[in-house]
């Protein structure tokens, strides 16, 4: 697949994508018709192609790895203090509806010599929350990962989220917020660790 760069107006925002634009834009412009709109309308004019890049970028996980974001970002540890990594912003898509649902997770590990750049947290997250998802299984790829790549005691991976294919659709209460977590290693094993870190959370 061709790669190519693409630009979201609004926003400024630049990115490389190997989406096929062309086939995606064609398949938007096709739904518009199929909910009763006329895509030809004046305010509808450029709507597939920014739907198309729109898409493009809110599911450029998939075209992610671990390796390519984390790129040699390990340090070596000194003690092995639990480091906690707060309220990384997160906007996602339900995989059974693909509307967003988005808010914070928060991660906790213990170092088992490696440490990881505090920045390339969020850069995980990322990758995995940009692609349809269900948060269970985001919070379970987040700590994988970092289980993966620091081998550490432990981790700890906490998600908070809205939904908004369950805030739109009127189904759940409007203000109901879903919590997942995820422990691995002594974050499972050890209640007072997995304390320690969910108290850091309050
Ligand atoms: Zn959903």
């Amino acid at each position: 697949m061709e790669r190519r760069m693409v630009e979201i107006e609004e926003t400024g925002l630049s990115f490389v994508t190997e989406v096929d634009l062309e086939r995606l834009q064609a398949l938007s412009e096709e739904w518009l018709r199929l909910i009763g709109e006329d895509p030809e309308r004046e305010g509808l004019k450029k709507t597939p192609e920014r739907v198309a890049k729109a898409w493009a970028f809110l599911t450029r996980g998939y075209r992610q790895s671990l390796e390519e974001i984390v790129n040699g970002a390990i340090f070596q540890a000194e003690g092995s203090e639990m480091v906690v990594v707060k309220g990384i912003e997160f906007y996602s898509l339900c995989e059974h509806h693909m509307l967003p649902f988005f808010g914070q997770v928060h991660i906790g590990y213990i170092p088992n010599q490696k440490i990881l750049g505090l920045s390339k947290f969020a850069r995980i997250v990322d990758m995995f929350a940009r692609r349809l998802q269900v948060q269970e299984r985001l919070a379970v790829q987040i700590a994988e990962a970092i289980q993966e790549v620091l081998e550490p005691q432990g981790v700890g991976v906490v998600v908070e989220g809205v939904h908004l294919c369950m805030m739109m659709r009127g189904v759940e209460k409007q203000h109901s917020r879903t919590v997942t977590s995820a422990m691995l290693g002594v974050f499972r094993e050890s209640a007072k660790t997995r304390e320690e870190f969910l108290d850091h959370l309050k």
